[in-house]
């Protein structure tokens, strides 16, 4: 061997300046830049021989040369991209004694070739001491090249997101880190195993499976979640016969052991070592984690395709954004109707929306901490739009907005014919019911008409109250006199109290009233406020038994007034409590059969607390009583959000 002679392959000799730089002294190089002239740089014996690889390398690695090269210490200079499975099988069969990636400093390069020729030259050197110390070396660098190497493998199985891979490149490299003749992946699904990957002896590249498989010693491997490492010269294992045998589990913590990472030798006698147990079991963690990620990106995956897929085909509009209300994702319809496209991503909404409405809703939501809230949003061309907002923590918001355009105009439709018959059908009635009690002034009646009369009076009192009701909740959803002002519900609560005395004395029913002394102010309509508590005072009165009570309370809690009517009355059965707030709604029982009423006392207050930002509610128990109550925003004088 000549120990100063180097020989070094470049096919591009640009890069040969610098390699020289690197060089020792005294070495005398040979620098190629085609195969045939390196094979014949063989011919001289170089102490060392650099390949620089070129950009594809595939020309190389499929030439007879690699295998001339097998003997000689190799330096590769590879680029630093990664390589394909096939190439690093070859590159792995070498054995390198170093791998610099290019490009590369000077320095760097020299460093490492003056090791490696170094150890070289100590190598030939004839005192015993040199040697022992040649050979400790030696082992340490082999050692360094290995866990550097296995680093390598590691970032290279890591790297992808493709869990079949991830397998192939571990196997490949387990194979080629412990000169095994075989290795496979076996993975557990449910509880049965399957092979995955096989990398055989004789093939250059690795194999897909998808086979089952009853190996004894993998399902051993995985229950215990700990290595087997055996030696035989008979049959080990339930499949094939092998003389040694290496199994590490894949495992991530949390989660158990799913497979096993193994490496086999059948032909040769030669058990695995200790050292190879530590090297598989390295590469067997970079794949359990690979693998996790690559499962992980595949959920995530699914999920962002599913949702896109949601997304794109809903009816609705709906909009996505971050908790800094920043555009993040959208439906069809809604990139139709606000003219979103891909540039709007990450966009703020407030300085992207051109609409007011949306604006808003987006901004409360930033302010307030309920996690829904609601607005009607009016766009270009009249179309109406029920807009949905739902705040999810740590994620982000959620607008859905459906059309209700058509609704709306119903439900105008439907109001208007309501307000015109009611209005035409009072006249008459009132016309009517005059003649009906002049009746009896313009003669004597007998008995039996004296009765029919009171019948028809009867009736059309409640007719006319059925129709001013109908009256009152046509305008009151409509938003007619509704004029606002700051309202003092205490003296309110204490005139409805007194107007009702006598016609509570004539049902026998006592009524109490407890109104605080600091004063309740309210922002409102007095007219439909009195409407409210008169017709939840009323109630109470109608449907309660003589000997009764009612009691009116009124007081502040913080921002709110609070008004509660209580009585001990016939009560309400629970199943009937959500439903009197519709319109027309009566319970239907033998106490109350007798009771006169039309079924929109409730449903009007309702309306009216609702256009007063407030919220009514009733608690009652059958055969006890009821208390309905209602709560208000206390009025601040000086522009306080409790008022508007
Ligand atoms: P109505 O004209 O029938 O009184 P409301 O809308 O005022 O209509 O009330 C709806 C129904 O709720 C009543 O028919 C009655 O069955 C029930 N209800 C209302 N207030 C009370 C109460 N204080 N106690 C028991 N039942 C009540």
């Amino acid at each position: 061997m000549h120990s100063h002679y180097i020989a070094v392959f470049s096919e591009d000799a640009d890069l040969f300046p610098r390699v020289a730089a690197a060089l020792p002294e005294d070495a005398t190089a040979a620098y190629v830049t085609s195969l045939e002239d390196l094979r014949h740089t063989l011919k001289e014996d170089p102490a060392l021989v650099v390949v620089a690889l070129p950009p594809d390398p595939t020309g190389f690695v499929d030439s007879a040369l690699v295998a001339d090269l097998q003997g000689y210490p190799v330096v590769l200079l590879t680029p630093v991209e990664e390589l394909p499975i096939a190439v690093l099988d070859t590159l792995f069969a070498l054995s390198p004694r170093a791998l610099v990636s290019v490009p590369f400093e000077s320095d760097e390069l020299r460093d490492t070739l003056s090791v490696v020729t170094g150890e070289t030259k100590v190598q030939t050197a004839e005192s015993q001491l040199r040697e022992t110390l040649a050979d400790a070396n030696r082992r340490l660098n082999a050692r360094l090249q290995e866990i550097n190497t296995i680093y390598t493998v590691g970032k290279s199985v890591s790297a992808s997101l493709d869990a079949d891979e991830v397998l192939e490149r571990a196997v490949v490299a387990s194979v080629n880190l412990t000169r095994a003749e075989e290795g496979f992946i076996v993975l557990q699904e449910g509880d049965k195993l399957f092979t995955r990957v096989v990398k055989w002896r004789n093939h250059p590249l690795p194999e897909r499976l998808y086979t089952e498989t009853s190996d004894s010693i993998a399902q051993q491997v995985i229950r215990s979640g700990r290595p087997a490492m055996l030696h035989r010269k008979t049959k080990i294992a339930t499949g094939f016969f092998v003389r040694a045998l290496l199994y590490v589990p894949l495992q991530v913590s949390g989660t158990g052991t799913f497979g096993i990472l193994g490496v086999v030798n059948r032909v040769k006698d030669e058990p695995f070592t200790e050292h190879q147990l530590f090297t598989l079991s390295s590469v067997a963690d970079f794949v359990a984690i690979a693998l996790e990620n690559a499962r992980f990106f595949s959920m995530v995956e699914t999920e962002r395709s599913r949702m896109g897929a949601i997304l794109e085909h809903a009816a609705e509009a709906i909009i996505v954004t971050d908790l800094d209300n920043r555009l993040w994702l959208w439906s069809n319809t809604a990139a139709g109707i606000f003219s979103l496209d891909d540039e709007a991503r990450g966009q703020a909404i407030q300085s992207y929306l051109e609409h007011d409405e949306i604006r808003d809703l987006f901004d409360r939501a930033a302010r307030e901490p309920a996690p829904v809230v609601h607005t009607e949003v009016t766009l270009e061309g009249g179309r109406v739009y029920n807009a949905q907002l739902s705040t999810i923590e740590g994620v982000g918001r959620v607008a859905v907005m459906q059309e209700i355009t058509h609704l709306k105009e119903l439900d105008r439709l439907k109001s208007e014919f309501v307000s015109t018959v009611s209005h035409d059908l009072r006249t008459p009635l009132t016309t009517i019911q005059g003649y009906v009690e002049l009746l009896d002034r313009v003669g004597p009646l007998n008995e039996m008409q004296v009765n029919f009369i009171d019948k028809a009076l009867n009736s059309l009192s409640h007719i006319t109250a059925l129709i001013s009701d109908l009256l009152d909740i046509g305008r009151i959803e409509a938003g007619y006199d509704l004029e606002m002002g700051p309202i003092r519900v205490g003296e309110l609560v204490e005139t409805v109290a007194e107007d009702v005395e006598v016609e509570a004395a004539q049902a026998d029913i006592e009524i109490r009233v407890d109104v605080a002394d600091a004063p309740l102010i309210s922002w409102g309509n007095a007219r439909r406020l009195r409407q409210v508590i008169d017709n939840l005072v009323n109630n109470a009165i109608k449907y309660n038994n003589p000997g009764g009570w009612v009691e009116v309370h009124a007081h502040r809690d913080d921002d709110h007034i609070i008004v509660a009517i209580s009585d001990n009355g016939i009560g309400i059965p629970p199943e009937e409590q959500p439903k009197i707030f519709e319109r027309f709604y009566r319970v239907q029982s033998p106490e109350t059969e007798e009771v006169q009423g039309t079924g929109l006392g409730l449903a009007i207050v309702k309306s009216v607390i609702e256009k007063h930002k407030g919220r009514v509610w009733v608690e009652s128990s059958p055969g006890e009583g009821s208390t309905f109550a209602f709560v208000l925003p206390v009025h601040k004088p000086d522009g306080g959000s409790a008022t508007s």
